[in-house]
């Protein structure tokens, strides 16, 4: 249990056994306090069979590398979040183009790879294949450099998740 107050009514919050799953419930007004994954959203984008990742500028995850993203704000379209993460680490705008994959960073990702993501976040990952559109190649926000890798060239990544995509990419011949 992550949190012991309500954040409705500052009441304190007590698990509640008999659901099947459970929550957290509010012994003062009775709010269920549903704890769910929240949606993260990355972009694949491709030039000459390599790949453009981000150099990480702060956090535990500072100086590790990642792809393009981050997660999706509340009454926020997944498309457009995916945009506007893309534009705001590499000055670049996209077209997203498809699906490529879903993961979740948590579960099976942890005991598979013996390293966590984040205990404190649960995050369902949608990864987007994109094409750019216009825009100028340039770190911003929590990135603090970026750069086309072919696969044997990849640095040290941030998270299984986008390990396991790098991985997918150069299997399917997508990447060099
Ligand atoms: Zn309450």
């Amino acid at each position: 249990m992550r949190y012991k107050f309500c954040p409705k009514c500052g009441g304190r919050l007590i698990l509640n056994e008999n659901r099947e799953l459970s929550k957290p419930v509010c012994t003062s007004c009775g709010f269920i306090f549903y704890q769910n994954p929240t949606v993260g959203v990355m972009g694949i984008l491709i030039r000459d069979g390599k790949v453009l990742l981000g150099k990480r500028r702060r956090g535990n995850f500072k100086g590790q590398w990642c792809f393009p993203g981050g997660h999706v704000e509340w009454d926020e379209d997944v498309y457009e979040a995916a945009r506007r993460e893309f534009v705001e680490e590499t000055g670049l705008n996209i077209n997203i183009t498809a699906v490529y994959t879903v993961l979740s960073d948590y579960g099976s990702i942890h005991e598979q790879f013996r390293r966590l993501h984040n205990l404190e976040q649960q995050n369902a990952i949608i990864w987007f294949l994109v094409k750019e559109i216009d825009g100028k190649l340039v770190a911003g926000d929590d990135i603090e450099e970026v750069e086309f890798f072919s696969f044997s060239e990849v640095p040290i990544l941030a998270f299984p998740t986008h390990e396991i995509v790098l991985k997918k990419l150069k299997d399917e011949h997508l990447i060099l």
